[in-house]
């Protein structure tokens, strides 16, 4: 029996997008499931597209989501010795041949072949040069690539894959392929080979836009004496046009970091990720990481494209609703203590973290956590639209503004009024706060929702929210007192 051994493989050319994010969870829950390892290999053999800023971006994405690897990272720049040996065994081996041809007589070949509507692939002169041609060739110091002989065989080269089935192209359809550049540069096929066959990985779960290389690769390994990794290949994730997910054409919204920024709660994203291409085969959608590990299986991958459903011009929506509604989920149902160390980091970022919510007042902390989260997608919110709770210099959005302030002129007269009562209270509780606003609303002859509305403006800023009275008690006296008399600045 093999270890089971996977690997996350991404090249460092801009940020982690959520089709990556998505190979990297299913890879780890896989390895997670069967007790196996997952390795970090950044294939950083572009020199030109690579950069450090993509590799920390990975990096960090990858901590955020709380992916984490059993071994790596590893730098594919650092195996360049791996992959010319392995070139130079399967030149020496007879298994792959020097090509001299240039891009010129390429180009004519192609065209003759092209006109006369026959096979578009190398036409393997170079693999036919006798000895003495080709002494001659390298004593002129012609530069060469080297090109992978595909088997004289007949018939299909096939592999099983793991989610699609048996997969096979004719061997009459394979070209002999480039795996030495001029430059003498191994190409990215073969070492992505010679890099798994070294970390022996046993299972390749990647996107189906790697299975052209996979029909190629499947001959390496046989070249190279190496035993076949289980093959899987996910669907790609596409957007609501139909078009690959990518770095270059979505911006942002498909970035990790974008969603980190966001506001968003790691398991949430890795729970939405989970369930863009997989399901469990019933209804359910929300899974703690153990049953996520416990029920994840290649088999019920989804055979169909994923589709990421964001809404480019939806100001409602800044994202597919569905990864939205994974994080409200999560963020009004989790353990609250878990909650208060993700918002504490918001408060952080903000300036209005205090120390005492994790001291005297932490249990005011949490209550007021759970108060106000019914209402709130993401972590910012505890910093936007629950500024009023942790300091006091909150905005007083224009709507409820004008809707249960400035229609009523006479508030300027009322609050302060309220607030002296208010600051009589001795227990200043739910019933008593509730009282006295009643009490006061039917001296006046008004309806008390005048002055209830009103009041959730004046001290919270917002239109909706959580019940009068416990918004109340839970900002506490001296705060409601001095926010109740300031109500002539609101109209000024
Ligand atoms: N470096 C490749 C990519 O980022 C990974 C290919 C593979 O999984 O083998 O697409």
């Amino acid at each position: 029996m093999r270890e089971t051994r996977l690997r996350f493989p991404p090249s460092p050319t801009g940020y982690l997008h959520i089709g990556g994010a998505r190979t990297a969870l299913y890879n780890w829950l896989y390895a997670k499931k069967h007790g196996g390892k997952l390795i970090l290999r950044i294939e950083d053999t572009d020199e030109d597209r690579s950069t450090e800023e993509s590799i920390q971006g990975i990096l960090d994405s990858l901590e955020w989501l709380g992916i984490d690897y059993d071994e790596g990272p590893y730098f594919q720049t650092e195996f360049a010795k791996d992959h010319i040996d392995a070139a130079q065994t399967l030149l020496t081996k007879g298994v792959a041949y020097k090509c001299f041809c240039t891009r010129e007589e390429l180009e004519t070949k192609r065209e003759a072949a092209l006109a006369k509507k026959g096979h578009l692939g190398y036409d393997r002169t170079c693999r036919c040069l006798t000895a003495e041609q080709l002494k001659e060739k390298e004593a002129a110091g012609l530069p060469f690539v080297l090109r992978f002989k595909i088997p004289e065989r007949t018939g299909l080269h096939s592999y099983n894959d793991e989610i699609l089935g048996r997969i096979q192209v004719d061997y009459k359809e394979m070209d002999d392929f480039v795996i030495v550049r001029s430059n003498g540069k191994p190409l990215y096929l073969l070492c992505n080979v010679v890099d798994d066959i070294r970390d022996r990985i046993s299972h390749v779960i990647r996107g189906q836009d790697h299975m052209t290389n996979t029909l190629k690769q499947v001959l390496l390994y046989e070249a190279l004496d190496a035993p076949l990794p289980i093959f899987a290949h996910m669907p790609l994730t596409l957007d609501t046009k139909k078009a690959k997910i990518s770095k270059r054409s979505h911006g942002e919204i498909v970035a990790v970091q974008f969603y980190r920024d966001k506001g968003f709660i790691p398991w949430a994203f890795n729970n939405f990720l989970a369930l863009l291409g997989w399901s469990a085969g019933n209804d359910q959608e929300f899974f703690s990481k153990e049953e996520l590990i416990e029920q994840f299986s290649l088999e019920r991958i989804n055979k169909s494209s994923a589709i990421f459903n964001y809404r480019k011009n939806d100001p409602k929506f800044f994202t597919d609703p569905k990864a939205i509604y994974f994080n409200e989920h999560y963020l009004r149902t989790m353990d609250i203590k878990a909650l208060g160390e993700l918002v504490r980091v918001e408060l952080e970022l903000d300036n209005l973290w205090d120390d005492s919510y994790a001291g005297d007042r932490e249990e005011w902390y949490l209550s007021t956590l759970d108060l106000i989260r019914d209402r709130f997608h993401t972590l910012k919110d505890f910093t936007t639209l629950g500024r009023a709770y942790f300091a006091d210099d909150f905005t007083v959005e224009e709507k409820p503004l004008k809707k249960n302030i400035l229609k009523n002129e006479s508030l300027k007269e009322w609050f302060p009024e309220l607030a002296n009562r208010y600051e009589q209270l001795s227990d200043f509780n739910l019933e008593e706060t509730e009282r006295v606003a009643r009490e006061l609303a039917s001296e006046l002859d008004i309806k008390p929702g005048i002055l209830i509305n009103g009041m959730r403006t004046a001290v919270t800023g917002q239109l909706a929210g959580p019940s009068m009275f416990d918004i109340l008690v839970t900002l506490g006296q001296d705060k409601i007192v001095a926010r109740l008399r300031n109500i002539h600045l609101l109209f000024a």
